[in-house]
């Protein structure tokens, strides 16, 4: 770094002497950041400059607060918000987040799209795309999937596709070292060389899928120039039909947060971009008892393609989703509830993503809705059939009125435990 930094360096040493820098981006796709900010329960700090709907934290413990299960905003570090501003620029009809558990930059951009176009979210790692695709329900994203592919499964069926490919990639994590101690002695030189090697073969099954006159954006928290600008560098020759955009780099001695790089590319010519579409499978008494459910509960019909798996299980999935078949998916759409031969139970996700316009809304104080997160009756005076329950008016998940008593239907595996 000393190298990197010249004359720089002591303030760059100097940077760690402070705690690592914490951040809270609202969930604008719920509320905006002014609105959060007059009823945050905790204080807020300053907006971070790169991102207008984010607030600097000075504590940590805000993940068990009800707004943030009612996903009315992420925790997330500020610099690794930076890729904001230049997403913010392209043009978002399908979306890719090739790298993308758990979830900050997906839900990010997902906000920047406000529930129009297709956002398809993208981790290799299983285990880590549960959590992904937790957090895309926490939020109440309505236009995205959730697969877990490798990157060349993808390329392979997605040739030349999206406006926008996010690769935040697997890297050697230099810029975390405040926030993760644990990654310190993991590093090491070979380990660079190995991240370096592994970025560039993700990037070029980013460049494929790349539609023509679309952008790559390529992330990493590390300093090292074998990942970041020499990484872009060798792309650059690599692929001609490339341009770079902007580049951009921060460091925790210039700007509050740790350290982020991001590059943006352009992809001036390649090959026509060839479409699967999705095909929705039908099921007509599903459909039905859907349609049953949905005019009792909503004022208005929802828009997008009723899909009923085999079984049973029904989901609501936006205009212009590609085929995903042959994918492990776990989430398309919104998962709208399950039919079982005879009734329509409806989801937790239809609630989140959906709640708010529910006609029978139990809105809870923040005390009550403790103990609805604690899976716990409460009492109603809602007519009986199944309700949105809400925090101050934001969706918490279903409960059915029963003469007086709201039954708690939210799922146990996410309750609060004593
Ligand atoms: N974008 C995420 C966010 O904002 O929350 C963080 C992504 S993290 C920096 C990089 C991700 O790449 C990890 O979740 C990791 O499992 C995944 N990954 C690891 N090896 C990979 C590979 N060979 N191809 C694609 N992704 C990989």
């Amino acid at each position: 770094m000393q190298e990197r930094l010249g004359s720089d360096f002591p303030a760059f040493l100097r940077s760690y002497e402070k705690p690592p820098e914490k951040g809270l981006r609202v969930n604008t796709l719920k509320l905006s950041a002014e609105e959060f900010a007059a009823r945050a329960p905790f204080p807020l700090g300053e907006t971070i400059p790169w991102e207008k709907d984010a607030f600097y934290l000075s504590e940590e413990k805000t993940g068990a607060d009800v707004y943030h299960f009612a996903g009315l905003y992420y925790l997330q570090e500020p610099s690794a918000m930076a890729v904001g501003e230049p997403a913010a620029g392209c043009s978002k009809k399908r979306v890719l987040d090739l790298c993308a558990a758990p979830g900050g930059k997906t839900t990010q951009i997902a906000a920047q799209m406000k529930g129009e176009g297709i956002l398809i979210a993208n981790e290799v790692n299983y285990a880590r795309a549960k959590a992904l695709s937790q957090n895309v329900e926490r939020m109440g994203i309505t236009n995205c999937a959730v697969t877990s592919a490798l990157p060349e499964n993808l390329a392979a069926l997605f040739p030349a596709f999206f406006d926008l490919v996010l690769v935040d990639a697997p890297c050697s994590g230099e810029g975390m070292f405040k926030k993760e101690p644990n990654a310190i002695p993991e590093w090491s030189e070979e380990n660079v060389a190995m991240c370096a090697a592994r970025q560039k073969d993700i990037l070029d099954r980013a460049a494929e899928m790349t539609a023509t006159e679309g952008r790559l954006l390529y992330s990493t928290c590390t300093f090292a120039e074998e990942e970041d600008e020499w990484q872009i560098e060798d792309f650059l020759k690599r692929h001609p039909e490339f341009s770079l955009v902007e580049m951009r780099k921060l460091y925790p001695h210039i700007c509050r947060g740790e350290g982020h790089f991001c590059a943006l590319l352009e992809k001036k010519d390649g090959e026509t971009r060839r479409s699967r579409t999705f095909a929705a499978i039908r099921n007509a008494q599903a459909e039905n008892a859907y349609r049953t459910f949905e005019a009792d509960f909503f004022a208005e019909p929802l828009t997008g393609l009723l899909h009923t798996l085999g079984d049973g299980r029904m989901y609501l999935v936006p205009e212009g989703m590609p085929d995903l078949s042959g994918l492990n998916l776990l989430r398309l759409g919104v998962e709208l509830g399950e039919f079982d031969g005879k009734i329509f139970k409806p989801a937790h996700a239809l609630a989140m993503a959906f709640g708010g316009r529910a006609k029978r809304r139990l809105s809870l104080s923040r005390e009550e809705s403790e103990r609805y997160l604690r899976g716990e009756t409460l009492p109603t005076d809602l007519p009986n059939g199944w309700c949105a329950v809400c925090v101050e008016g934001y969706p918490l998940g279903l409960g059915k009125c029963v003469n007086g008593t709201l039954k708690n239907h939210l799922p146990k595996g996410l309750r609060k435990i004593k």
